[in-house]
């Protein structure tokens, strides 16, 4: 590896400065401390890691079964073969008959007795000094070596900037307070201790990441998310917002009017978080509201009475969805419930025609367009909103980052700042919610509209296709109607499309006193209306579909849901599929087809999906698997905000850091700044998202 190279692969993983290098912390540890005698390292056992050292008393290269360098080391103790199959003529000479080596490998039991395969080598004398500490191994990009980065991390921990990154602020006072018999190192002895811990480290509890060195970094970097939390929220207090009390009973408002057209009674749930809502439109500061609520817990009629209220004062509420399909049901849904009231309501999507959307634009920015509809194209397409009170975001998460920003730059414009909500059908635990986002309040549907069946949800093997569609079959003859979904094939977009295309051929000749429809990413998104609007109708009976429908889509007549292929679904995307059936009153199936061999990971998705219908719970398993980074769609910001906190693993120094956040704020405002910039730097743009 030549030293040119290195710097800009280094600076390509962000390595680009000591303080960067410095928390660049190893994901293991070699021990490279002791030195065994060969016999010594021959009866240590097998399969594990050894260091050893000896004089080279044979090197020769085999054809035999291929081409492989052996060399044979001996010391006073026995003598032990090393195994090459790909070298260098460099090795070949740094391991020259009468040089002396150190190796480390693992010792097993070779052809000709017990050898190590591809050990590292280092030709020293016999009494070179031996490191005295734990040799640490970093993450790394491809193409770096390890040896390269633990140079550079070295020499970084020497470099006289690094004192002041690291020096040690947190008063003792408050340390002492808030813990008083915590063991933790500073900061800086803590950092030095993770790169290079002393022979007889607790290796565990460095793996674990328990160790008192992890919690203090731990510690730090909760603190500077909790203090940019509450700054925003300081911040946002100080905004100023129209401010929508609740409407008086009396009198021709649209939020009295909307709830007493309802067919129905809101939930328990509902109203509670409708409350908390009013809440803060009440407030002159911004709403900033998360509202979560599993699939078909009835959020948009909630989204609809907010916007009620802030119509009622002659304020514009907006409504954006991340995909089309979504957008256009809600719009509908807008349509059904605020046109009979006489809300001039807008649609705005990317695929509109110029001229449509010119004349959208227009209602929007005179003012004459009270509610709006639409897709990203609502903060895309140069709309200026007359006044706008409330913006609606539905599954936000699945914006993406870059888009979110957006969002939130449109949101908080020059002129005020409206009130936002966000809809979330992916449940996640609340403080993990909150620990997330910065500055975020949570409201959470935790309850299903009466009269909702439990979903049945079988799971069944793909040969048994024709059963499932003899089956399809009947159900269709009982005048309800069903969906088909395919899976998304991530290497080909044209195979998947061939897939569902081959569904659907086959579905339609085998059902044909049925009318089947097809809706997947490549049609136009007027075509997807069209096919949706069809189906809402009941003109179509079973619609074969891609993902496209997974989020939002509601036809409570369709209450079967086969899902090809169900094995490649993770278990949001199938939780949300299967909560397009289960809305109306008729019994609910859904059947997830799989295609052998099975993995014991997807063999456990598909029978926790089974057995398992509350939301929050199958989110939970999901998060134990991936993480909240990935599952919040927050990876980017998630994973700049907190790199050394697993918010599972240590939540318990989450309160401790908010403590110490409060008290910081309060008593040390001059050390918050040095905090953030030290944890934060230019990422801090991100967490807005
Ligand atoms: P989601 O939370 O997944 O967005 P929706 O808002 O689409 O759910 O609601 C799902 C269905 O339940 C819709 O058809 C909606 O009209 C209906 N619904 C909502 N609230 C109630 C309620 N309190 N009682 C009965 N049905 C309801
Ligand atoms: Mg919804």
């Amino acid at each position: 590896m030549t030293t040119k190279q290195a710097p800009s692969t280094l600076q390509k993983m962000g390595l680009d400065s000591p303080m960067a290098l410095a928390l660049h912390l190893p994901s293991r540890y070699e021990d490279e401390t002791e030195l065994l005698t060969i016999e010594e390292a021959l009866n240590q056992g097998r399969f594990s890691s050894a260091q050893t050292q000896g004089i080279v008393i044979r090197n020769q290269v085999l054809f035999r079964p291929r081409r492989q360098l052996l060399v044979t080391i001996e010391d006073h103790t026995a003598t032990l073969q090393l195994r090459f199959l790909n070298f260098y003529p460099s090795q070949q000479k740094q391991m020259a008959v009468g040089a002396h080596v150190r190796v480390r490998g693992e010792v097993r039991e070779g052809f000709q007795g017990p050898e190590m395969v591809h050990p590292t080598v280092r030709a020293v004398a016999t009494d070179a000094p031996l490191p005295t500490s734990l040799t640490p191994v970093y993450p790394v990009s491809a193409g770096v070596s390890q040896l390269v980065i633990r140079k550079a991390v070295t020499q970084a921990l020497r470099d006289p900037s690094l004192q002041d990154s690291l020096a040690e602020f947190l008063p003792k006072k408050l340390m002492s307070e808030l813990l008083p018999s915590h063991d933790w190192p500073s900061l800086q002895s803590a950092i030095t201790y993770l790169h290079q811990p002393p022979a007889d480290a607790n290796t565990q509890s460095l793996l674990e990441r328990t160790h008192p060195a992890w919690r203090r970094v731990q510690f730090e970097e909760l603190l500077a998310q909790q203090i940019s939390l509450k700054r925003a929220h300081a911040i946002r207090r100080e905004r100023h917002a129209p401010s929508f009390a609740k409407a008086s009973k009396a009198g021709n408002s649209l939020e009295v009017a909307l709830l007493k057209a309802l067919p129905f009674q809101l939930t328990g749930a509902q109203n509670q978080v409708w409350t908390e809502i009013g809440v803060d439109l009440e407030k002159s500061f911004p709403m900033n509201r998360l509202l979560q609520g599993d699939v078909g817990s009835g959020k948009t009629v909630v989204a609809a009475l907010a916007a009620a209220r802030v119509m009622d004062y002659g304020y514009q509420a907006a409504i954006m969805a991340p995909t089309e399909i979504l957008a256009e049901q809600h719009y509908l849904k807008m349509k059904e419930w605020f046109e009979p009231l006489g809300v001039q309501i807008a649609w705005l999507s990317g695929s509109l025609k110029a001229k449509e959307k010119r004349s959208a634009q227009e209602m929007i920015e005179s003012g004459q367009a009270q509610l709006i509809v639409g897709t990203h194209a609502l903060i895309q397409e140069n709309v200026s909103f007359a006044k706008l009170g409330l913006a609606v975001i539905d599954e936000q998460h699945r914006f993406g980052v870059r888009q979110r920003l957006e969002i939130q730059q449109r949101v908080g414009s020059e002129l005020f700042y409206c009130h936002q909500l966000m809809m979330s059908a992916t449940p996640i635990p609340r403080t993990l919610a909150m620990t997330y986002y910065a500055d975020l309040d949570v409201s959470v549907i935790d309850e299903l509209p009466p009269g909702r069946k439990p979903i049945n949800t079988k799971v069944v093997k793909a040969s048994r296709r024709d059963e499932v569609i003899s089956g399809l079959h009947s159900w269709l003859l009982k005048g309800l109607q069903a969906y088909w979904v395919c899976p998304l094939i991530d290497e080909s977009e044209a195979l998947q499309l061939q897939t569902v295309v081959e569904s659907f051929e086959q579905l339609t000749q085998a059902l044909p006193e049925f009318k089947v429809g097809l809706v997947h990413g490549r049609l136009k998104a007027e075509e997807k209306a069209a096919v949706m609007a069809a189906f809402k109708a009941n003109e179509i009976q079973l619609l074969v579909a891609t993902t496209v429908i997974e989020v939002g889509v509601d036809v409570p007549n369709a209450a079967l849901m086969v899902i090809e292929h169900a094995e490649r679904f993770g278990y949001a995307q199938i939780h949300q599929l299967r909560g397009r059936v289960g809305r109306g009153s008729a019994d609910s199936v859904c059947i997830l087809m799989y295609a052998e061999p099975l993995s014991m990971a997807a063999k456990e998705r598909l029978q926790t999906l089974r057995e398992v219908s509350d939301g929050f719970v199958i989110a939970e398993r999901d998060l134990s698997l991936r993480g909240p980074g990935e599952l919040l769609g927050a990876k980017q910001s998630g994973d700049a905000m907190l790199r050394f906190v697993d918010l599972q693993r240590d939540a318990w120094l989450i309160e401790l850091a908010q403590q110490a956040a409060e008290r910081l704020l309060v008593e040390h405002a001059d050390l918050v700044e040095r905090h953030l910039e030290r944890w934060l730097g230019s990422r801090a743009e991100f967490l807005k998202a």
